[in-house]
């Protein structure tokens, strides 16, 4: 599944000859390397520096065990759980062009489903015929309803309609795939900021969970989309995607260190059932 086992790979042979200050700078280069960012690969360095001071016989896989617990505590994050009684339940995926929004609103669906969840979809990107389409071609694949608007209306609109179809037609869950064209971020924001609030005006509570989709092969960067959808429509969770496409994978936890917005899902391929929820114990294994 995961691909990056690199790193693993790399402190094991780091840590076969001699250690001494050229090996830690060689390890908090690998460790930045894998995407961990400057302050963790910093962190983590002195960590196993101090481990060898009191221990300097101890052996490699021992140093990565330890490195193990501290990220899979790095990636404890408190968040309260999402409402699951509110039927029905309303996710609103957001997210920029490209990170994989709409193969994720139907991944998603396909699990809720497997699930026994009655799913409803919504294709509230208006803004692209294609996304429209898209959405159409993998609800009928999975054999999920499906609510969309004509191109070019009001996605706030299509939410409420989508919204008002999911009570009356006893869905529990119902996900909405968002516009994400950054390069007009103002009325894109807008336009979220507007699903939000028609949303809570058609189903008190909702939208109940707000999951940004990011692409975890654009590294750091990242961070900055994350933070920008965060000032706008406040974030209860990430997907991250192409995790099957990095060798790196270290950003899950630059992420949730800098956003404290946990990762609920992973992408793990093109294909409807490449989706998992996010487990810390099996992603630092992978990584490590
Ligand atoms: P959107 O513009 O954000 O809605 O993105 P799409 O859902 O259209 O996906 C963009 C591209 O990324 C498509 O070619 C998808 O097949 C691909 N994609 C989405 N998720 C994943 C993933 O987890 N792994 C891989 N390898 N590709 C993915």
């Amino acid at each position: 599944m995961f691909k990056f086992l690199q790193l693993g790979k790399k402190i094991r042979s780091l840590f076969g000859a001699k250690v001494d200050e050229e090996t830690l700078e060689a390890l908090e280069r690998a460790f930045y390397e894998a995407d961990l960012g400057g302050e963790i690969s910093a962190e983590l360095t002195e960590k196993v520096r101090q481990i060898y001071k009191k221990n300097p016989s101890i052996s490699s896989d021992a140093i990565l065990e330890e490195i193990r617990k501290d990220l899979i505590e790095k990636l404890k994050i408190e968040c309260a759980p999402p409402n699951p009684s509110s039927s029905p339940h309303v996710i609103l995926i957001v997210g920029a062009n490209g990170n994989g929004k709409t193969t994720s609103v139907a991944k998603l669906g396909k699990l809720f489903k497997s699930q026994g969840k009655k799913v409803l979809l919504a294709a509230a990107d208006t803004f692209r015929a294609a996304a429209i389409d898209q959405l159409q071609m993998w609800s009928n694949r999975a054999g999920i309803e499906l609510v969309k608007g004509a191109p070019n209306s009001d996605p706030a609109a299509v939410v409420f309609d989508a919204i008002q179809a999911s009570k009356s037609r006893e869905c529990d869950i119902l996900i909405v795939d968002t516009a994400g064209r950054l390069h007009t971020k103002t009325d894109l924001m807008h336009e979220l900021q507007k699903i939000h609030r028609v949303s809570g005006k058609a189903l008190s509570g909702a939208p109940h969970e707000t999951l940004l989709v990011l692409d975890a092969t654009i590294g750091q960067n990242g961070i900055e989309q994350a933070k920008m959808f965060h000032q706008f429509t406040p974030l209860t969770g990430l997907i991250l995607t192409k995790l099957d496409g990095t060798a790196k994978g270290g950003i899950a936890i630059a992420i949730q260190r800098k956003l404290k917005i946990p990762i609920r899902y992973v992408g793990l391929g093109e294909g409807i059932d490449d989706l998992q929820p996010f487990q810390a114990e099996t992603y630092v294994k992978s990584l490590l």
